[in-house]
């Protein structure tokens, strides 16, 4: 493994393969994939301007989403026959998903032990933390990139910033620990808000990650000089404190840890996370399979290439059964590519085309 690169299992790369076997979901270069993303909804209430447009995204009509029934055999097939270890609910907004308390309910039924997260930007979190709890979700990640009412309203265009600020708090109090905090750092608008806001995180115990700004925005606005590097941002957090590597293991987290002190001073604060997709990219770890809402395998975020599960699923019969589902699942996982394209020495953006997807529409 070099370079973030993952090396080529000699004798299998571009051999077609026919899932099936019991190897989970293994790809050609020697990874497995255990951590499932999958989004509920294409649909949200915010409208990020690094994810979605202003105005004319077209939201999937309702026969086109998958449903509770066939969300629940699809992670039930991932767990127990393909390996997968922990599971990410995500969208566009998850919140909005009017059957998202029944949907948890039913896999955590099925699956006592497993971890069961949420990605949610926190809209509407107030009034349904507790009954998110209850069901037996295990923890929330809250997107929030600023504590200034203005940048918010710049980068979300909605002005919603206390809702989420009391959806944090009611998370909190509903025991959805740890609780992550997810930022995208956008220049002019919030970078000189890093450290502030990383501040406030550590003051409540909520661990901070910094997200590098990727290409995945429906405007396709993005541009390598005008997104905020990793580098850039322990830069801006290092005027304020003294950053050191964490010293637990990484594991395939998508996050590099740091340790955070006051300059000067040995007492821990806490960490912070950054996740470096573009200028340090981590492909070679990627423990990654993706659902999009309506029931398509992605095998990486930067994919161009969808594998429908969702007609599958809904041809009834033997070409519909459990068999036949993983088989397809693994076959797609199977053709993950090596590396997204961008950041990688030697690869470089040339090869790198924006997938068609915004993030709203992937899941992220
Ligand atoms: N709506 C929920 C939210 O915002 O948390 C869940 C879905 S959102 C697509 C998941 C995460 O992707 C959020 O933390 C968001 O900040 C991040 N995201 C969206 N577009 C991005 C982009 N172009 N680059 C980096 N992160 C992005
Ligand atoms: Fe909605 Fe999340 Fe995208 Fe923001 S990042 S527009 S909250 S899906």
């Amino acid at each position: 493994m070099a370079l973030g690169i993952p090396e080529m299992r000699p004798g299998t790369v571009g051999a077609p393969r026919t899932g099936g076997d019991a190897s989970g979901l293994l790809d050609q270069f020697g990874r497995t994939a255990t951590d499932m993303r999958l989004s509920l909804t294409d649909k949200c209430n915010l409208r990020c301007s690094y994810c979605m447009p202003e105005a004319g995204l077209e939201w999937l009509k309702k026969d086109k989403l998958l449903t509770a029934d066939e969300i629940v055999r699809l992670v039930g097939l991932g767990v127990d026959r393909l390996g997968v270890r922990e599971l990410r609910l995500t969208g566009g907004e998850p919140l909005v998903r009017a059957d998202l308390v029944e949907i948890i309910a039913a896999l955590r039924r099925n699956h006592p032990k497993l971890p069961i997260s949420l990605t949610t930007n926190g809209v509407g979190l107030a009034k349904r933390a507790q009954a998110l709890a209850d069901a037996g979700l295990t923890r929330l990640n809250v997107s929030m990139d600023t504590l200034r009412h203005d940048a918010f309203l710049q980068l979300t265009r909605r002005p919603f910033l206390d809702q989420v600020l009391a959806g944090i708090e009611a998370a909190a109090a509903a025991g959805l620990t740890p609780l992550k905090i997810n930022a995208v750092l956008l220049r002019g608008i919030n970078d000189a808000h890093a450290a502030e806001l990383l501040q406030w995180s550590l003051d409540r115990g909520y661990e901070l990650r910094f997200i590098e700004q990727m290409p995945l925005d429906a405007d396709h606005g993005w541009t390598r000089e005008g997104m905020i590097t990793a580098a850039e941002i322990r830069d801006l957090l290092a005027a304020d404190f003294d950053l050191s590597a964490d010293p637990r293991a990484r594991d395939g987290a998508p996050a590099e840890r740091f340790e955070v002190r006051r300059h000067g001073s040995a007492e821990l604060l806490g960490t912070v996370g950054i996740i470096a997709s573009v200028t340090e990219p981590f492909c070679a770890d990627c423990r990654r399979t993706r659902i999009t809402a309506e029931g398509k395998v992605m095998s990486c975020l930067f994919s161009r290439t969808e594998v429908d599960l969702l007609a599958l699923l809904r041809a009834g019969g033997s070409a519909a059964d459990d068999d036949a589902v993983a088989a397809r699942w693994q076959d797609a996982m199977w053709a993950k590519p090596r590396a997204h394209g961008m950041g990688h020495p030697g690869l470089g953006d040339a090869d790198f085309v924006q997938p068609d997807r915004s993030m709203s529409a992937i899941g992220g």
